[in-house]
């Protein structure tokens, strides 16, 4: 089969299926064979990996994967992508296509049915519009994992791998430092889609730890009080956290909980690091059951 990273196979491909692109299913495919050489290359993938792929449209970094892995797993939710996936996989017996929607599936089950629950290689050029829900999915659900290569929206990769006291630092920087080390590996500009996204875009590696760098008591609880803590950025807090009607934490008990840690009653939440947000979530939440 032709190499789909050629962007001449792509237009062929998608002309002869008619192929309407799907804006609420995020397509934009890739059509460079540097970027798809890049990829591959920092998700050091090898023939004992089994790879899930996330939404792979046509089949090109399918392609490459099917080349490199063990299995490749690739779940597609267009099912009018899947007799196009059907011809542009043909020669390769190591590919498994689904015909499902990534945040539907259970995917310690998917692990344990195709690879006997040993810890599978994620690749994907994700669709933007979920990628923080497909994140947050693999990791707290504890999908067995060694590493999860992407492509996403550069400012979510930024926002991925930013500590304290910058504007990016947020929730999804926090979730993704508890669980996985995170590596840039490359910027993408709009031209090697098709079609062409109006963003930048950015392949960042995250190496899922073994044992979170830090310990917390309660992993829910920490998560809670850490969304809350964003929930109003410009509130400092001490209000952010009080207001947060899930939690039910009395203003003078977040206040004490904050000075007991040598922190200011006017400490915002995007100056703390994931360690002082551990040490609180278990001083408040000890303290409260
Ligand atoms: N991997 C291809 C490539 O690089 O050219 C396509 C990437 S495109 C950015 C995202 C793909 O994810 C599309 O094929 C889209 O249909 C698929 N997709 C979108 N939402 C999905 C979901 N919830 N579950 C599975 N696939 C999904």
């Amino acid at each position: 089969m032709a190499n789909l990273g050629i962007p001449q196979n792509t237009i062929e491909i998608l002309q002869k299926y008619h192929f309407n692109f799907q804006k609420k299913y995020g397509q934009n495919f890739l059509i460079d064979t540097r970027v798809l050489d890049k990829i591959l290359s920092a998700a050091e993938i090898t023939k004992e990996d089994c790879v899930l792929e996330i939404g792979p449209g046509i089949g090109t970094m399918t392609q490459y994967l099917a080349e490199s892995a063990g299995a490749v797993v690739a779940v597609e939710i267009d099912k009018n992508l899947i007799p196009v996936l059907e011809e542009t996989l043909a020669c390769y017996d190591n590919v498994t296509v689904l015909n499902e929607d990534i945040l539907k599936m259970d995917l310690v089950k998917l692990v344990e049915d195709r690879n006997g629950g040993r810890p599978v290689k994620v690749v994907a050029n994700l669709p933007y519009y979920i990628t923080t829900p497909i994140i947050m999915s693999l990791f707290e659900n504890h999908v067995p994992l060694k590493s999860v290569t992407v492509m996403v929206q550069k400012e979510v990769a930024d926002r991925m791998r930013t500590g304290p006291g910058t504007k990016d630092y947020g929730a999804l920087s926090l979730a993704v430092q508890y669980y996985a080390r995170p590596a840039f590996v490359a910027n993408v500009p709009p031209n090697c889609f098709i079609p062409r996204p109006r963003v930048g875009s950015a392949v960042i590696r995250l190496d899922r730890y073994e044992e979170p760098p830090v310990k917390a008591g309660d992993e829910k609880k920490l998560f809670s009080l850490i969304r809350a803590s964003f929930n109003q950025r410009r509130k400092t807090l001490v209000n952010g956290l009080c207001n947060a009607a899930d939690l039910c934490l009395p203003k003078e008990q977040v206040a004490r909980a904050l000075e007991e840690m040598g922190l200011s009653p006017a400490v915002r939440g995007e100056e703390l690091t994931l360690e002082q947000f551990a040490k609180l979530s278990d001083r408040l939440f000890e303290q409260s059951t």
